[in-house]
C-alpha cells in the first residue's frame, strides 16, 4: 500500500494523481467487492481483538471534496464491525461555542479513548482547507496551524494513538456526474445541497490547499494516504486495506486469564 502513501517532507502535486488508478485490483470490481468481503470480515475480528486488548486507541481521518464518498467510504468499509466499537465524529461548521475557543478544542475532546476506534468524517484539517479558500482567518493564522497539527497528531500518538490519514481523490468531471444524479434520482436529492455548487466553483484553490495539506502534515507517526476515488469500490477496497495492515501490524493479541479455566465447573 507504499504505493499510495505520502512520504513525510514530499511536495504532493495532486495532477499527477490519477483517480481513475486500479492497479492493486487490475481484475476489476467484481472481484474488488470480493475482497472487500474479507476485508469486513478481517476488520470485525481485529475491532474485537483491539478492545478486549485494550491497549492502543485508533483515530482515522476522512478529507475529501464534496460527492467524494466520506460518508459512503464508513458505511462500506465498516460494514458488519460491532457498532459499538467504532464511533464516527462529524465536524460541521463550528458552534459559537467552538469559535470561542482554538480549533482543535473540539478536536481533541472526540479523539479516540483506549481499545477504540473513531472516524472522524471532516476534522481539524478543516482550518486549513475551508478557512484558508473562504479567507475566515488571515493567511498569518492559518499557515500557522500546519505546525500546530504536526504536533497535536504527535502529542496523540506519543500517547498509544495510531492515526491514518485518507485523502479521497476525485475529478471535477467526476463531482460532476455525482452532483447530477442527485438531482436527476428523486431518492438522491435530499443529499444535493445548492452549497456545493459555490464550493465546486472554488475547486483549484481547494486543490492547492488540499496539496499543501498532503505536503505538509503527512509524518511518520500520522501519514497521509492519497485513495483514488472515482472508482468507489476500488477506494473502499484500498482504504479497508490499509486499516486491516495497520490493525495487524500492532500485533494485537487477547488478553492472559489469572485464573484456570479446566478448573472451573459451572453448576
Ligand atoms: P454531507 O455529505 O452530508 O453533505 P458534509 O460533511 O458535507 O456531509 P455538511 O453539513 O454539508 O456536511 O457540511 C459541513 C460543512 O462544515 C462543510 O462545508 C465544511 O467545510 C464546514 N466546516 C467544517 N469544519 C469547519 C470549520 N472549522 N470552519 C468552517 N467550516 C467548517
Ligand atoms: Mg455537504
Amino acid at each position: 500500500m507504499k504505493e499510495y502513501l505520502i512520504k513525510s517532507g514530499s511536495e504532493v502535486d495532486l495532477s499527477k494523481w490519477d483517480p481513475d488508478d486500479k492497479r492493486l485490483c487490475p481484475e476489476g470490481k467484481i472481484e474488488g467487492l470480493k475482497s472487500l468481503l474479507e476485508i469486513n470480515h478481517d476488520l470485525e475480528m481485529l475491532q474485537e481483538l483491539l478492545y478486549a486488548e485494550n491497549k492502543h486507541r485508533v483515530l482515522i481521518i476522512l478529507q475529501a471534496m464534496d460527492t467524494a464518498g466520506k460518508d459512503g467510504t464508513i458505511r462500506h468499509v465498516f460494514d458488519g464491525v460491532n457498532p459499538q466499537g467504532v464511533r464516527v465524529a462529524s465536524f460541521k461548521q463550528p458552534t459559537a461555542e467552538e469559535l470561542a475557543h482554538d480549533y482543535l478544542w473540539r478536536v481533541h475532546k472526540q479523539t479516540p479513548g483506549t481499545g477504540q476506534i473513531t472516524i472522524f468524517n471532516r476534522s481539524h484539517y478543516e482550518d486549513v482547507l475551508v478557512v484558508r479558500v473562504h479567507s475566515l482567518v488571515p493567511k498569518e493564522v492559518w499557515s500557522r496551524r500546519y505546525e500546530h497539527i504536526n504536533n497535536f497528531e504527535r502529542l496523540l500518538a506519543d500517547e498509544g494513538t495510531t492515526i491514518l490519514k485518507f485523502y479521497l481523490h476525485i475529478d471535477a468531471d467526476e463531482q460532476k456526474e455525482r452532483l447530477q444524479s442527485r438531482l436527476d434520482e428523486p431518492d438522491k436529492r435530499w443529499k444535493f445541497d445548492p452549497g456545493d455548487l459555490k464550493e465546486r466553483a472554488l475547486w483549484p484553490k481547494y486543490i492547492k490547499a488540499y496539496e499543501d495539506v498532503l505536503s505538509k502534515t503527512s509524518t511518520p507517526w500520522a501519514p497521509w494516504y492519497i485513495i483514488p476515488a472515482n472508482r468507489k469500490w476500488y477506494r473502499n477496497l484500498l482504504v479497508g486495506k490499509i486499516i486491516v495492515e495497520t490493525l495487524k501490524g500492532l500485533n494485537m493479541s487477547y488478553p492472559e486469564v489469572s485464573f484456570d479455566p479446566a478448573k472451573i465447573t459451572i453448576e
